[in-house]
């Protein structure tokens, strides 16, 4: 069969007189992973040293993050959420927090580069460690009015409105890798979500076995992997599998602090593939594939910030060095297939503060002036780090509306990102570099 498909391949180039050259986006999304989170990670891990992967890429650029008000689209908003940061990055316009590619207030479709990559004939790849119509994948591929319209009968949908995973299906994404086996038997014109997925050419993998079997589907197939009922355990959890807690006083209102201790592996993280494997994945499944366009992959990182959001540091930083394991795997990929491009970016920042250590002569030691979340970790090389997430005294943090870094690999001198841009250029910048 490829022999085949080779022979066409070159009858095509002596019929044109020109070689078709594919190119390749793979755009990889950390979410909620301000400089904040890395700096975390980084201290944690490497004490401050080098040992991230993404601290070795030579091109960064640093994005301004902000939304627009539903109630009134002429105003902004600071802060942004993973729709419309994902929104931002897939359709370079900007949007209100929890919409998927719709306009604040209209309501109004806004179209993706996935979509326009779809229309041109390349393929399109998403996997994400969140349920696959998760925020930052469903901006890629779905619009709705309320990132929470998953599947058929949620609340968070309109009447009449097409839900996340039905929109994605009917898209046809080649390869769909993540969470989200509660979708399966959802609603569908006069069937489930899964018997319209295997009508459309889908082969459906469950599990960290079929994923890395090493076979690959039939080239016309597509692929739909669901590995967990909606998101994907993280790979790591707190001391004793505990967050970041209110700070205890004694009787006279003083701090006791906490012992530092060090992260644990999650339990039930056991079993689960990675986001370096579905990643590994994907790419051989687009690359088998030999689309003489190429193709478009994003892969997302998402409990970077679902972890933030518990004032979970050890669950973030382990997600974050799964990113960073994978941002690597995709640049490796990158240096060996010609015109391939890697950008490693945002969506928006997190609640996490690297803080004071108490040793510190100035530090505040009663517990009104440590008003949040706080935990002290041992690092790898034996320092204590103190982490702090002062949002919410509830295991509810925001995010927050800091800049985000933009790292590329392998773009073209003139489309290189530098200095401090805007979130929004980066898929016009992407676009214009597969389709031009
Ligand atoms: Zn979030």
């Amino acid at each position: 069969m490829r022999q085949i498909f080779i022979s066409l391949f070159i009858l095509a180039i002596s019929v044109t007189g020109a070689v078709a050259k594919p190119k390749n986006v793979i755009l990889l999304i950390g979410d909620g992973m301000g400089e904040a989170e890395i700096a975390l990670t980084r201290n944690y891990e490497f004490d401050s040293g080098p040992g991230l992967y993404i601290d070795t890429i030579k091109n960064k650029a640093s994005a301004i993050v902000v939304a627009l008000r539903n109630d009134d689209p002429e105003k902004y908003a600071f802060v942004g959420d993973s729709a419309s940061g994902g929104t931002a990055l897939a359709t370079g316009m900007l949007t209100s927090v929890r919409r998927i590619s719709t306009t604040a207030m209209y309501n109004k479709p806004m179209k993706t580069i996935a979509e326009e990559a779809k229309e041109k004939g390349f393929n399109v790849g998403l996997v994400s460690t969140a349920v696959i119509t998760d925020a930052t994948p469903a901006s890629f591929a779905a619009h709705v009015n309320n990132r929470y319209c998953m599947r058929y009968g949620q609340d968070s949908c309109l009447p009449g409105e097409k839900p996340i995973i039905d929109q994605m299906l009917e898209l046809g994404i080649d390869v769909m890798l993540g969470g989200g086996n509660l979708h399966l038997p959802a609603k569908y014109a006069d069937g489930t979500i899964e018997e319209f997925a295997v009508s459309q050419g889908y082969e459906i993998i469950r599990d960290i076995d079929q994923l890395a079997s090493g076979e690959l589907s039939n080239k016309n197939d597509k692929v739909w992997g669901v590995f967990a009922d909606h998101h994907l355990p993280r790979e790591w959890q707190g001391p004793d599998g505990k967050w970041a807690q209110l700070i205890e006083t004694d009787a006279d209102n003083n701090v006791i602090f906490p012992k530092a201790r060090r992260c644990e592996l999650n339990p039930e993280h056991a079993g689960t593939p990675t986001l370096e494997m579905m990643s590994k994945r994907a790419l051989d499944e687009l690359t088998a594939k030999q689309n003489e366009k190429g193709f478009f992959l994003m892969i997302e990182g998402a409990s970077i910030d679902k972890a933030a959001h518990d004032a979970d540091p050890c669950g973030s930083m382990g997600e974050m060095l799964a990113f960073d394991r994978t941002v690597k795997m995709a640049i490796e990929y990158a240096k060996k297939t010609p015109d391939t491009v890697v950008v490693v970016t945002a969506d928006h920042g997190g609640a996490t503060q690297n803080i004071h250590h108490p040793y510190y002569e100035d530090y505040k030691r009663t517990g009104d002036n440590i008003p949040g979340l706080y935990n002290l970790l041992e690092t790898n090389g034996g320092n204590e780090l103190v982490v702090f997430y002062g949002t919410n005294r509830e295991y509810d943090q925001t995010h927050t509306g800091i800049n985000v870094p933009v790292f590329s690999y392998g773009m073209p001198d003139d489309l290189v990102f530098r200095g401090t841009i805007r979130q929004t250029e980066i898929k016009d910048t992407l676009a214009e570099y597969l389709f031009e």
